[in-house]
């Protein structure tokens, strides 16, 4: 029962973290404005955590990344993970996530959701990590 109503919020700090390493890497590699040289052509999927929703729609790259700068916390006392707004629920409970890359499966789910040691692609549905893919077939390469 405790440890039910303890895996979201682990999976949230775990999103969240993500979330922002990647909007980090975008600020730093982007020598011309950080999230404003994001294209507005891009976009990426976010899935709600609300059982009674569980939405999963694409947004705006670069909206979801300044939905994340407003949202960070400015108290660094704060433990708790903030997730986006649910346009469906109106509920704090909206995550990055990802489409399963496996063209079979295709389910959308949220990022990390396998856990901080594993990669944060894998696939709860099928099992499938584009990561892992993609080092396997490196190392196939090298070969
Ligand atoms: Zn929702
Ligand atoms: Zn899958």
């Amino acid at each position: 029962m405790e440890d039910s109503k303890k895996k979201p919020v682990m999976i949230g700090v775990i999103v969240v973290c993500l979330a922002v390493a990647g909007l980090v890497t975008y600020m730093r590699s982007g020598d011309d404005g950080g999230i404003d040289s994001i294209s507005d052509d891009e976009t990426r999927w976010v899935k709600c955590n609300n059982p009674a929703c569980k939405a999963e729609y694409e947004v705006g790259l670069k909206k979801y990344f300044q939905d994340l700068q407003a949202n960070m916390n400015p108290n660094p006392m704060a433990t708790t993970a903030t997730a986006l707004t649910c346009k469906e629920c109106d509920k704090r409970s909206l995550y990055g996530a990802k489409k399963c890359a496996n063209t079979a499966c295709g389910v959308v789910f949220i990022e990390g959701i396998a856990g901080p040691d594993d990669h944060a692609d894998r696939c709860p549905d099928c099992g499938q990590s584009e990561i892992e893919e993609i080092r396997k077939r490196r190392l196939a390469g090298e070969q």
